[in-house]
């Protein structure tokens, strides 16, 4: 039966367990909160609630208080999506993703859009098909165009992408109609997870102009099981990018970025049919990000749209400056032009049967398979 609970070291703690052996006294009918599949009823609570549980679990863990009845090995357990995902938000909020994208489609031009240090440029996703860690993905057909073609198709795509990206989750709602100021943007925020967002370029490229992003995104986006509290991560809080220019009052207050170290992993079939390990592709940092998560979430809501329990806020892909910290394959291939190695193999995008894993500091793995189209 599905439950909710917590992983710490090599354990997960059964939240209800927990509850029903009465160690979570402080949290108001726990056993009825944490006896679900997913965290939402717990993360509608509020910072109190989220706070008291922490506080008392600290304790709990310290003093080898656990009831072996609600420890289990993390191997052992099955991992669902940790919450039911209400609302999902993309936005594109890396300097240096946004300028080598930029660079890509438009080398011409300016590579930043005029909008851009301006607002935190973003786009409503599917909320639907947000999978946990582990779900293989089904490589995407759709409808693009092939260089040298003389008409679209509809084929298996070519394409397809990551993103390494961070997840901001929601935990209390905001009422519809009132603008969340940027200075109270964070007592909404239950906590943080690694995000990919899966990409099909080709896809994508046909079909973006006018509207944006739609199913060249929509196939699937894969997101940690275990979601990392905010409160375990505001140490980690630094003074992000200076904005300039100054951002409009909405918006305006000191940027912060979380100082958290992020990596992707690949492995291809035959390096897995090998025994082979998996290759560090990408080696980049959180603090890459040039709107803040209060910007993002007062942007969102400044034309008086709600937050939701459950809201999902990608970052946008997280790039640096160097080569080895481009977040999507887009950039390290340079759209295909500049192969990067894999196992001693030029590649460009993925092919069936790699695998690939997003990991970081304080954060759960995301990993995801390619699996051929039906
Ligand atoms: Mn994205």
């Amino acid at each position: 039966m599905p439950r909710t609970g917590v992983a710490t070291g090599e354990h997960a703690i059964d939240l209800a367990a927990l509850a029903r052996a009465g160690a979570l006294a402080e949290v108001e009918d726990a056993e009825g909160l944490f006896s679900q599949a997913s965290l939402n009823a717990f993360m509608a609570g509020g910072p109190a609630i989220w706070r008291a549980c922490h506080g008392r679990l600290r304790e709990l863990v310290a003093n080898g208080q656990l009831p072996s009845e609600a420890l289990f090995q993390l191997g052992e357990v099955e991992p669902l999506l940790p919450f039911e995902v209400a609302d999902y938000v993309d936005f594109y909020s890396s300097l240096e993703h946004a300028t080598n994208a930029g660079r890509i489609f438009r080398p011409e031009a300016d590579p930043l859009p005029p909008n851009w240090r301006h607002l935190p440029v973003g786009y409503h996703g599917r909320a639907g098909t947000v999978v946990v860690s582990g779900t293989p993905i089904v490589r995407p057909c759709g409808q693009f165009w092939r260089h040298g073609q003389a008409a679209p198709e509809y084929l298996p795509s070519e394409r397809v992408d990551i993103e390494l990206e961070l997840g901001v989750v929601i935990g209390t709602p905001s009422e519809h109609g009132r603008p969340v100021p940027v200075d109270e943007a964070l007592e909404h925020v239950f906590g943080l997870v690694l995000l990919n967002d899966w990409s099909a370029r080709d896809v994508q490229g046909w079909e973006t102009v006018p509207l944006g992003p739609f199913l060249g995104k929509s196939f699937a986006t894969s997101i940690g099981a275990w979601v990392t509290p905010l409160e375990d991560l505001m140490d980690r809080r630094v003074p992000g990018a200076a904005q300039d220019p100054v951002p409009l009052d909405y918006l305006r207050t000191e940027p912060m970025a979380f100082d958290l170290e992020l990596s992707v992993s690949l492995r291809s079939a035959g390096m897995a049919s090998r025994g082979e390990p998996p290759q560090t592709i990408v080696r980049t940092s959180a603090r890459n990000v040039y709107w803040s998560v209060e910007q993002q979430i007062a942007h969102l809501t400044a034309n008086g749209a709600s937050l939701r329990t459950g809201d999902l806020i990608g970052s946008g892909t997280i790039s640096g400056p160097e080569r080895e910290q481009r977040g999507s394959l887009l950039e390290l291939s340079w759209n295909g032009e500049e192969p990067f190695e894999l196992d001693g193999e030029r590649r460009t995008y993925l092919e069936d049967g790699d695998e690939v894993t997003l990991s970081g500091e304080l954060l759960s793995d995301v990993s995801g398979r390619i699996v051929p189209s039906h």
